[in-house]
């Protein structure tokens, strides 16, 4: 896949004709929830630009709207943006502005530019028109400069009820445009501001904020999501009318959409709300808490924002493209380790009982400096119920009655005989082993097609292991639904004594299982060994 970016190709042409001298960009969330993947392309796309061209980026929250803002997520967003790898040159509230913001809007309204309203947000949307019919002239439009200082000062002072008046911009009522038929600038909230506490009792909105924190910044490429492609035209109003000269350019991309996905803050907020997953940060949410608890490197997350590239058309990327990423990352970073998820028992009856071998294990075949770590053999084993079969199908190279297998690292075996428990249920297979079959020294001569983990009975410890599918799934006519069975406990499972030691928050391949993370005492799917990714 090579991976395109039509804004280096912008910025690329204005660094060469001289239009910009630098780049500075800032990442802008509103901190009403918690980031999610979309997220990540956002900012992977404004830190990742700046680092390429030797430029600033900040991060600044958005937060102009006390009633929906949180401190825990602005701590979560700083979490979330450092964990992916990227140190803001300076952290900004849109707050913080709210002076200078107050400031701009007085210069407007002496201008002529904004004037005070009073009618209704209803009569607001009504006098508004559509998309195919102009819009009418508030009859507040024509207020004098001095009156509307008046009421503006008065807004501020708490004079009014929520909703009684706003501050407008004076633009164009029949442009095509609807956001440039007198937009809102200010409306009244009597509400606690967690930054400025009870000092406003006006607020700015967002089409009005953001195109001056930006100026105000000194941002040379505002980036943002194509929704806001409609609002451009008022975002140069904005900065130009309050004499910003060689202001910020907005440029709009297409977001990230993943297939089974759903990135809404609305819809995980509700999947939290009603308990269906355990948190925001659970493994199998599509937050960036809850990939970093899924065991998705940073790396790997940074690498796919990377290879979808940036457009401006919307798309929709395979969820198995995020998956294969991860898993190209783990495959050359992690050690290999044995674990059994259904284990049955293997007796190998011709193994001296007392006795234990210590075999060479290499931890990472992948990575030439990773080297080999020992384990340990004996005459108990154990292997996973699904690599035995009493009726094999054609072509099954794991063990069957009579059937004889290698062992990874080990022996080759064969089955004489199986125990089965009065249900039917195999409970032990009694094997036999080829001393002279020994992995790297065998000259036993024996072919055998099929190589199994195994752990040793004796040794491996129980310890849960947990895997995922995904949450969402797609029903016939395209709904997505929940899927009720998207995590599985495996209580039985028993894995070597190295992985039950190892510090949390480790991870590893589990040969011909899957990657694994360490996690309070069991191990957690990070991603299956199996690539779905069709290039
Ligand atoms: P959501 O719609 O999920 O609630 P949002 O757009 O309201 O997200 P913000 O906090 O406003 O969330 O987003 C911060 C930045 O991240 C914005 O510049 C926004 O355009 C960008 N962003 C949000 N979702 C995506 C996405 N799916 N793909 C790319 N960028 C995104
Ligand atoms: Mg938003």
């Amino acid at each position: 896949m090579e991976s395109t970016n039509f804004i280096h190709d912008i910025i690329d042409e204005e660094l060469s004709s001289g239009k910009v001298s630098g780049v500075y960009t800032r990442f802008p969330p509103e901190p009403n929830g918690y980031l999610h993947i979309g997220h990540a392309k956002s900012i992977v796309l404004n830190f990742g630009t700046a680092i390429k061209y030797g430029g600033k980026c900040n991060l600044r929250f958005d937060d102009t709207n006390p009633a929906k803002e949180d401190i825990e997520y602005i701590e979560s967003i700083k979490e979330d943006v450092l964990w992916l790898g990227f140190k803001w040159d300076a952290l900004y509230f849109a707050s913080d502005y709210f002076d200078k913001l107050y400031d701009f809007a007085i210069r407007l309204i002496k201008q002529g530019d904004a004037y005070v309203c009073d009618l209704t947000a209803e009569e607001i949307k009504l006098y508004r028109g559509t998309l195919t019919e102009g819009g009418k002239n508030s009859p507040y439009r024509n207020r004098s400069i001095e009156e509307n200082l008046e009421l503006f000062t008065q807004m501020k002072g708490g004079k009014f009820k929520e909703g009684q008046r706003v501050l407008r911009a004076k633009i164009d009522m029949s442009s095509p445009n609807l956001n440039m038929r007198d937009p809102v600038l200010y409306r009244i909230l009597y509400k606690s501001h967690h930054n400025t506490g009870d000092k406003w009792c006006i607020y700015p909105t967002y089409d009005y904020t953001h195109p001056l924190s930006d100026a105000i910044e000194g941002i040379t490429h505002s980036i943002c999501t194509l929704e806001f492609e409609d609002h451009r035209p008022l975002y140069n109003w904005i900065v130009e009318k309050c004499g910003f000269i060689n202001g910020p350019r907005q440029i709009e991309f297409a977001r990230l959409n993943i297939t089974n996905t759903i990135m809404s803050k609305r819809f995980l907020k509700r999947l939290v709300d009603e308990k269906q997953v355990d948190g925001w940060d659970d493994p199998r949410m599509p937050t960036l808490c809850g990939i970093r608890k899924r065991g998705y490197p940073p790396e790997a997350v940074r690498d796919f924002c990377e290879r979808i590239g940036v457009a401006k058309g919307n798309s929709e990327v395979d969820e198995g493209f995020l998956e294969h990423c991860v898993r190209e990352n783990l495959n050359l970073s992690c050690q290999r380790a044995m674990a059994v998820i259904n284990p049955i028992k293997v007796v190998i009856k011709n193994y001296p009982q007392d006795k234990t071998e210590l075999l060479n294990f290499a931890t990472n075949p992948q990575s030439k400096d990773s080297g080999v770590r020992q384990i340990e053999f004996c005459s108990e084993l154990y292997i996973d119920a699904d690599d035995f079969s009493l009726n094999p199908p054609p072509k099954y190279f794991r063990l069957t009655k009579g059937g004889m297998v290698r062992l990874k690292g080990a022996y080759i075996i064969k089955c004489e005989d199986v125990i089965t428990a009065n249900d039917g249920n195999v409970e032990c297979l009694i094997c036999s082993y080829f001393p002279d079959s020994k992995s790297g020294e065998d000259t036993s001569g024996i072919k055998v097609k099929g190589v199994l983990h195994w752990v040793n009975a004796k040794k491996g410890r129980n310890m849960d292991i947990v895997t995922f599918s995904s949450l969402i799934t797609a029903q016939s006519g395209g709904q997505l639904q929940v899927n009720p069975q998207s995590r599985a406990v495996f209580k039985n499972a028993v894995v070597e004594p190295y992985l039950f030691q190892c510090p949390d928050g480790m991870s590893f391949q589990f040969l011909r299982t899957g990657y694994f993370i360490k996690d309070c005492n069991k191990f957690t799917e990070i991603v299956k060994l199996k690539d779905t990714f069709n290039k």
